[in-house]
């Protein structure tokens, strides 16, 4: 794919490239206030308000509807800022382009369907405004891949990505769980895509934001979209996650940009330093997994031979203790020890089960 850079269509001068306003358009005033508010703090990129909002149960506020279009466009001319908006469906994008709306984005819901992203992307045909794909809400790398695609092939040449999480089943901490890993190859895929990163749908709550954008900020992502009302509480859609606008400037303020390299002499030749002692420490770590497994598969040839079940649960229950307390003394993470002595012990496993079958086909 071949695409423009967002600082190739907006003039932003430093990270984040910021995108905020309301979870939804509400009334009027409500749009004047909030995006004059916001423009004022000077941070802000572009404006943003959802028109027509994907509700998960019926009677739920489903979004002002076209009406609103106007609302928004009047706020961008007002206080001088491109404005952006969720499209679902081939007519939003012409009541969009209609109105005059500068920037659109593909909502999580809509990504995960290839034939409402085919629809987006045949209405677009022949315009070449501003796309941001936000991930699907299943973490699933390629869906995400094959939207940006579609958007793409319709003659879209000005094409973001937006990372808001991904839902899970298990109750987590999140509204919808980060996932970096899949943002992160997104990246690997495509070097050259700008993401955004949606902290407010990410975490559903005020307390997380921060952290959250400073993780993306960490990450080297472009931008962030945080949500932005006048009034957070009375807000008609996701009153939890919203902040004031004053409350965003702030927490922009908290944020540390890092540089994307290492910007002095020095710093670069003690990072070379480091890098190259990590790989060859990563050298010795593949040369000592490689070193057992070759003995772990030695262990499921014996035990073959001697009638012995793959998995012993006491043996196993006592390389989890001794091996947690030693990681655990030496001040490694618990989660992370914890999940790679698994990730080990079901390779020797599948190596032993490799060994017993094998006898099994030859017998
Ligand atoms: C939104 O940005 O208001 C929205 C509906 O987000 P998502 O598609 O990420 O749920
Ligand atoms: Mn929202």
């Amino acid at each position: 794919m071949n695409f423009s850079r967002i600082n190739e269509w907006n003039d932003f001068k430093s990270r984040p490239f910021l995108i905020s306003g309301p979870c939804s358009a509400e009334t009027e005033e409500q749009m004047q206030t909030t995006c004059s508010q916001l423009a004022q703090t000077g941070k802000v990129n572009v404006l943003r308000a959802g028109i027509w909002k994907p509700r998960t149960r019926p009677n739920a506020f489903e979004g002002v509807g076209v009406e609103a279009l106007a609302w928004l466009k009047q706020a961008g001319i007002d206080n001088n800022l491109p404005v952006a908006t969720e499209v679902a469906n081939g007519q939003h994008v012409e009541a969009c382009l209609k109105a005059g709306i500068d920037i659109l984005w593909i909502g999580a819901r809509t990504t995960v369907n290839p034939f409402s992203v085919q629809e987006v992307a045949d209405a677009l045909k022949g315009v070449d405004i501003p796309v941001l794909v936000k991930n699907p809400v299943n973490p699933d790398l390629q869906l995400w891949i094959g939207a940006l695609e579609r958007i793409h092939q319709a003659g879209i040449t000005k094409l973001g990505a937006i990372h808001r999480g991904f839902s899970s089943f298990q109750k987590t901490a999140y509204r919808n769980v980060p996932k970096w890993e899949i943002p992160i190859e997104l990246k690997a895929t495509f070097p050259e895509i700008d993401i955004i990163c949606d902290p407010s749908h990410i975490a559903g709550n005020r307390e997380l934001l921060a952290a959250i954008a400073q993780k993306a900020m960490d990450l080297e992502m472009t931008g962030l979209m945080i949500e932005s009302h006048v009034d957070p509480d009375e807000a008609w859609s996701d009153a939890k996650q919203q902040v004031t606008p004053s409350r965003l400037n702030e927490l922009i303020d908290t944020l540390t940009i890092r540089s994307t390299e290492a910007s002095s002499a020095e710093t670069s030749t003690e990072l070379i330093g480091f890098r190259k002692i990590i790989d060859e420490i990563d050298e010795s770590l593949i040369q000592t997994l490689v070193d057992r497994m070759a003995l772990s598969e030695k262990i499921g040839q014996y035990k073959l031979e001697n009638n012995v079940t793959i998995l012993q649960i006491k043996r196993w229950e006592e390389i989890k203790r001794t091996r947690m307390e030693q990681a655990n003394s030496e001040g490694l993470n618990e989660e992370f020890m914890k999940s790679l002595l698994q990730l080990i012990h079901k390779e020797s496993i599948r190596q032993q089960t490799d060994v017993m079958n094998k006898s099994i086909t030859i017998g």
